[in-house]
């Protein structure tokens, strides 16, 4: 099979999943992806007993663990888990995604966990299993399934966080550390500050968008150059074909700085009180993923940045991918008219752009100025231009809130 350069989202919901988009079903999951220009996504959720018959149904087997829907969109089959267990006297919350090759995979993987808790309940079921068993009965049911630590940095649920989390993947993982080949990186890090963490060097750094809602799906992915198998993509994501990975200003992300949000109270790590308090309200502050990060790290940040707003290692080009950073479209043109993202004129403006240009994407990223211009406006291009330099100015997220994007132009 020939290699394609393929942008892939493995970390997605259904609408079964707790807190998502009552409209994210196959047919919506395949619409948006062509929309915004996404080539393969896993189907998520694949425990969920209603959901894997709708996948059954609305998806036809085109070899190799690749299923495609009836528009034409491609997918893999993916879960998230949330491992809940006791280890060293803490208690652990860590959410895994979890790839499998075939349903005969997911179902006997769902046969076992159905033993250990509701999965009926929540498409991302909370399961008392540790990180490290339900990685060991993954690969029993079938040795070509992958496991990736979700989110890493995120305090509650990350792998590496602050809350419930670890201090590294080896005192998670034991002597299976090394089949942990890839690490998402979430929204609130992106690929440089991870650079920082020595353990990180042999492993694949990854972006997915974790999308509860049709629009923000694809808001993280990463670009692998594979052919259309489990096998290729699988291996592509975990370091052998990535190309680049995109990226949300990691500011924007809920966990960025250390805050209490009660208290309306951010700070960065240098103004946080030692003993990690609420100058306000002296309760324990939510520790964000910078300051994690600065805890973990074994070196200095080390980026360089081309001209075309591609973000590189600035020592290391053969084992790290280099990525860019992106915005979605009707937050641009939201920015550039002035009015909400959910109006007509962003909802006229961007289709008017993707019937022209391809795929919201293909607009954000690589489009021309002068194509852009000339599908909507100036202004519009000086916008999307002025997000690709990385000329945006950020209030940044903390404990839970989102940061805020202004584009300077
Ligand atoms: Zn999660
Ligand atoms: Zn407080």
């Amino acid at each position: 099979m020939t290699n394609r350069r393929l942008r892939v989202d493995f970390h997605t919901h259904s609408r079964f999943a707790m807190s998502t988009s009552p409209s994210l079903d196959i047919a919506t999951l395949s619409a948006t992806a062509r929309r915004k220009g996404l080539d393969v996504l896993t189907t998520g959720d694949f425990t969920h007993p209603a959901w894997c018959d709708e996948l059954k149904r609305d998806l036809s087997d085109v070899g190799d663990g690749v299923y495609a829907s009836d528009s034409g969109t491609r997918f893999i089959l993916g879960t998230e888990i949330s491992c809940v267990w006791k280890q060293d006297g803490r208690g652990r919350r860590v959410h895994l995604l979890v790839l499998v090759p075939d349903f005969s995979a997911a179902d006997e993987l769902s046969n076992r966990l159905g033993k250990l808790a509701r999965l009926e309940s929540d498409g991302r079921p909370i399961i008392k299993i540790s990180a490290l068993d339900l990685s060991l009965m993954a690969w029993e049911v079938d040795d070509r399934s992958v496991i990736i630590p979700a989110h890493v940095w995120t305090p509650w649920y990350g792998l590496l966080g602050s809350k419930s989390g670890f201090d590294s993947i080896g005192e998670a993982f034991g002597e299976h550390a090394h089949r942990i080949r890839a690490i998402e990186s979430g929204l609130s890090s992106d690929p440089a500050m991870n650079w920082r963490i020595g353990e990180l060097d042999s492993r694949a750094i990854v972006s997915f968008s974790d999308a509860h809602s049709p629009g923000t799906m694809g808001r993280e992915f990463t670009v692998v150059e594979s052919d259309m198998s489990f096998d290729g993509l699988t291996s592509a994501v975990q370091g052998d074909g990535i190309v680049e990975t995109v990226e949300f200003f990691p500011e924007n992300g809920k966990y960025h700085l250390n805050g209490h949000r009660k208290c309306g109270v951010r700070l960065e790590p240098s103004e946080t009180p030692a003993d990690g308090r609420c100058p306000e309200c002296n309760r324990p502050l939510t520790l964000g993923v910078v300051q994690r990060i600065d805890d973990l790290a074994t070196r200095p940040t080390q980026v360089s940045m081309t001209k075309g707003g591609l973000i590189r290692h600035s020592a290391i080009h053969e084992t790290r991918p280099p990525f860019r950073r992106m915005v979605r479209l009707n937050d641009v043109l939201s920015e550039a008219f002035g009015v909400g993202p959910n109006t007509k004129t962003v909802g006229r403006t961007a289709d008017a752009l993707i019937a022209e240009l391809g795929s919201e994407f293909d607009v954000l990223l690589s489009a021309s100025v002068s194509d852009i211009t000339a599908a909507s406006s100036e202004r519009v291009a000086a916008a999307i231009s002025a997000v690709r330099r990385g000329d945006v100015d950020i209030s940044p997220g903390f404990d839970g809130e989102y940061g805020a994007v202004k584009i300077s132009f």
